[in-house]
């Protein structure tokens, strides 16, 4: 590792794996909400709730302070215990599977399509028994999953659908955006991901009854009146309804939320160029994977995941070590869940156990994908891959 990273460190250019995307607007926003008296969650975070599911076309948003909060919530929301079974993918951060487990609940895993690298929907209904509560696709890369089968299917067995939406903002599935389709659906704002605000979370939902317990749950219980019990006027009573947790969003992330979705088109189109731009000057190369899109869907790109297979010039390790001597940080999506040492123990899956997971993850590399990104630095990227490839 350490010699990786000083040949990173003397390449004659660097092009970073990430640079977020923050600007003046950005950083003013944030020391407006500092000098207003008023920091944590307030005025600015309820209209950043209001804002997002404008956007994302859903009736009701809660913000959270990550993705991880927003899926505990969205499936504690589902009063999941011990003994209750929840279907997600093996191909996946291990947030996923993490906010299953923290309500005691079995993850139960299921292998993904080679193609889109999202979960199998023809693979599902196999692992339904009458113990599984929900369903948790992840629209990996930010393409979404192929949602009309998995609806159907939970439909027929009468199962929740939690959508991991860390990485499509903005993304659609046959017209309807990504956050309207599923019972809940959970983004994030860490600062890596297509909207920054450091950390942060949103989950959203159509139903109110839903929305206002994911609001109550994110703070405690306490009933909703709570943070409002610091307004003047505002009375000193308080109630926990039910066991909560502390995920709330500060007005300072949320005011970040706000200016970055001002520029969320304007990201959007730009990853989606450089997505086009990597796939023009990448194509042909012999035995490498290029990620596509499918025409019914909007792919958000958060993620540019090509696959090196055994007919390229150079090993998947290789190339990741090339390009870090010739400056261009990769990194790899996703290390299949049962790999992790504790959850290989935890959940009792073996290596092998899901062959389209454990061979996406050998053949990926993911490259620099990202707003801030040059078309220069586009093509010195994608012509250092083809080069090292074909040598
Ligand atoms: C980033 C990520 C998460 C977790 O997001 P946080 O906001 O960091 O909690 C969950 N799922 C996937 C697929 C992710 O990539």
């Amino acid at each position: 590792m350490s010699n990786k990273r000083s040949s990173f460190d003397l390449a004659p250019r660097k092009i970073p794996f990430h640079q977020p995307s923050i600007d003046e607007r950005d950083i003013d926003a944030v020391t407006e909400v500092l000098r207003s008296g008023w920091i944590t969650s307030g005025p600015r975070t309820r209209e950043f709730e209001r804002e997002f599911a404008e956007h994302v076309g859903a009736s009701h948003a809660v913000a959270v302070n990550s993705c991880t909060a927003a899926l505990h919530l969205a499936l504690a929301g589902e009063d999941l215990g011990p003994g209750d079974e929840v279907i997600t993918t093996p191909y996946t951060f291990i947030a996923t599977v993490e906010a299953i487990c923290y309500l005691g609940a079995r993850p139960v895993l299921v292998d993904i399509e080679p193609v889109t690298r999202n979960i199998d929907p023809s693979a599902i209904e196999e692992r339904i028994t009458e113990r599984t509560k929900a369903i948790v696709p992840v629209h990996i890369a930010g393409l979404p999953c192929d949602m009309d089968p998995i609806l159907e299917i939970a439909e027929r067995h009468g199962l929740a659908v939690i959508e991991d939406a860390a990485h499509s903002l903005p993304a659609s599935y046959k017209g309807r955006s990504i956050g309207s389709i599923g019972k809940a659906t959970c983004f994030s704002f860490y600062a890596t991901k297509n909207l920054t605000t450091a950390e942060g979370g949103m989950v959203t939902t159509s139903n109110p009854e839903l929305a206002e317990r994911y609001r109550r749950m994110s703070l405690h219980g306490i009933d909703k009146s709570g943070w409002k019990r610091y307004e003047f006027g505002g009375s000193w009573f308080y109630d926990v309804q039910e066991m909560g947790y502390k995920y709330n969003l500060t007005d300072m992330a949320a005011a970040i939320g706000l200016t970055q979705l001002e520029k969320l088109d304007q990201f959007d189109r730009r990853r989606c160029e450089i997505a086009d731009r990597y796939a023009r000057r990448l194509h042909g190369i012999e035995g490498l994977e290029l990620p596509h899109t499918l025409p019914d869907r909007h792919h958000a790109w958060h993620l540019y995941i090509i696959g090196v297979t055994g007919r390229c010039g150079s090993s998947r390790d290789e190339l990741i070590q090339r390009l870090s001597e010739q400056g261009v940080a990769t990194s790899v999506h996703f290390i299949p869940v049962h790999y992790h040492s504790y959850y290989g123990r935890q959940l009792g899956y073996r290596r092998g156990e899901f062959p389209h997971a454990e061979s996406a993850f050998q053949r990926a590399v993911s490259l620099p994908l990202y707003p801030a990104m040059a078309d220069e630095d586009v093509d010195y990227v994608a012509d250092a891959v083809r080069r090292i490839l074909r040598a």
